[in-house]
């Protein structure tokens, strides 16, 4: 068989990776190497249970997502000549009162029984948190939740490639179209058909340029910038940290990745701006005020993709008997995309998946308006 996936972000590339050790498929990816891929851009965390989102349905997806790592990398870790940026180091949750934390630590314990991923809850003091962490803010309890953890998501795409590549996946670099005939979908580069049985469309917040005006396409786009700052001390260890407040601050061995901005109605445009940027150094000076004078070496700007109700869309395209797609995880994708990209394998190969797929509906956000 033959597979075609367009996009090579998180999401086209962990099927990639998982097709490439099937027997009989032959896989290619194209994607055009352009700016913007929230993949990319992003380096972010991996903790869904300590969300008080109270949606039900984002909660089931990122929890399969947060598994699915615990499957994915060793395996991807042994296989993989670079280093797929993944690290279990957990998450310190900050509050302004222990109250609030053991508030928290309530919510997340009932959790444990359907996600014992999330390992072990220890409360911390602010006495305790400044003698562990003294760069944080006096003042601030808080929860270390041990199944924490981060992803750089530059590093897992180059991973997952990497092996991809080495198992025999054809990685094209190139803009790929549609076309639409008889119930199928066709991908052309350069005006020539990529031969293929089945198609799949991970082709992030650039959905909608793929289709003609005969397809309504429900999918937004969503501006995040990032910045890098170098950390004086080697950060390898710290936890993810998670203060109550938009941003979040994730530590590598010589930096640290703070942000990220959620800007609407800015489309494509990937220009780092004074405003959000300024708006994320302050916040990390409330929250860790010692890094004053910490280097800025870095901004990383992403565009992600979104519904108009922030539902994910997974599933068969409905006007393609051939096509499926994965698509609108927003703020998300790091958590849930190689999970969803193991779904949309279990599609193409007919097994059964796991989650109930109705709550994912691809018909709501792309469908067929007229012929
Ligand atoms: C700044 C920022 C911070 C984030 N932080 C987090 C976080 O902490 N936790 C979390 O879970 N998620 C986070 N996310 C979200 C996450 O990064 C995305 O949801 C996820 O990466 C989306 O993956 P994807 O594969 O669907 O799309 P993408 O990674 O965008 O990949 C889509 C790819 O398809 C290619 N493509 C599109 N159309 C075509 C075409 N016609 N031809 C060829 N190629 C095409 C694009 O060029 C792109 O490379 C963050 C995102 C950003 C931007």
């Amino acid at each position: 068989m033959k597979i075609t996936i367009v996009g090579g972000g998180i999401v086209g590339m962990t099927a990639a990776y998982l097709l490439s050790k099937e027997q009989d498929i032959q896989v290619t990816v194209i994607d055009r190497e352009g700016a913007g891929q929230a993949s990319a851009a992003a380096s972010g965390i991996v903790c869904p249970w300590v969300s008080k989102r109270r949606n039900k349905t984002w909660y089931r997806l990122a929890v399969e997502g947060a598994r699915f790592y615990r499957e994915l990398m060793p395996q991807l870790t042994a296989e993989a000549t670079v280093n797929p940026g993944y690290e279990q180091k957990g998450a310190l949750i900050l509050r302004d009162s222990l109250a609030k934390i053991n508030e928290l630590a309530g919510i997340i314990e009932e959790r444990l029984v359907e996600a014992p991923e999330i390992g072990d809850l220890t409360v911390l003091s602010a006495a305790a948190i400044q003698q562990q962490f003294p760069f944080i803010a006096e003042g601030l309890s808080g929860l270390h939740v041990s199944g924490g953890a981060r992803v750089d998501g530059s590093k897992l795409v180059a991973a997952l490639k990497e092996v991809a590549v080495h198992n025999g996946v054809d990685f094209i670099t190139a803009t790929a179209r549609l076309a639409r005939k008889d119930n199928r979908l066709t991908v052309l580069v350069e005006g020539l058909e990529i031969a293929a049985d089945k198609v799949l469309l991970a082709t992030g917040a650039w959905l909608g340029e793929m289709f003609d005006e005969a397809v309504y396409c429900d999918i937004t786009t969503q501006k995040g910038q990032l910045l890098h700052l170098k950390t004086i001390q080697n950060s390898s260890d710290w936890p993810v940290i998670m203060p109550a407040s938009a941003f979040s601050f994730v530590p590598f061995a010589d930096h640290v990745v703070i942000g990220a901005s959620h800007e609407k109605n800015k489309g494509f445009n990937l220009a780092p701006t004074i405003g959000e940027l300024t708006a994320i150094a302050n916040e990390s000076l409330r929250f860790a005020p010692g890094w004053e004078t910490a280097e800025i070496i870095g901004v990383r700007t992403g565009t992600r993709a979104y519904t108009a109700d922030y539902t994910p869309v997974l599933g068969q395209v409905p006007f393609a008997d051939n096509a499926y797609v994965a698509n609108g995880l927003g703020a998300s994708g790091l958590t849930v995309g190689p999970y969803v990209g193991k779904v949309l394998v279990d599609l193409v190969l007919n097994r059964s998946v796991k989650i109930d797929l109705a709550q994912y509906p691809v018909e709501r956000y792309l469908r067929l308006i007229h012929e």
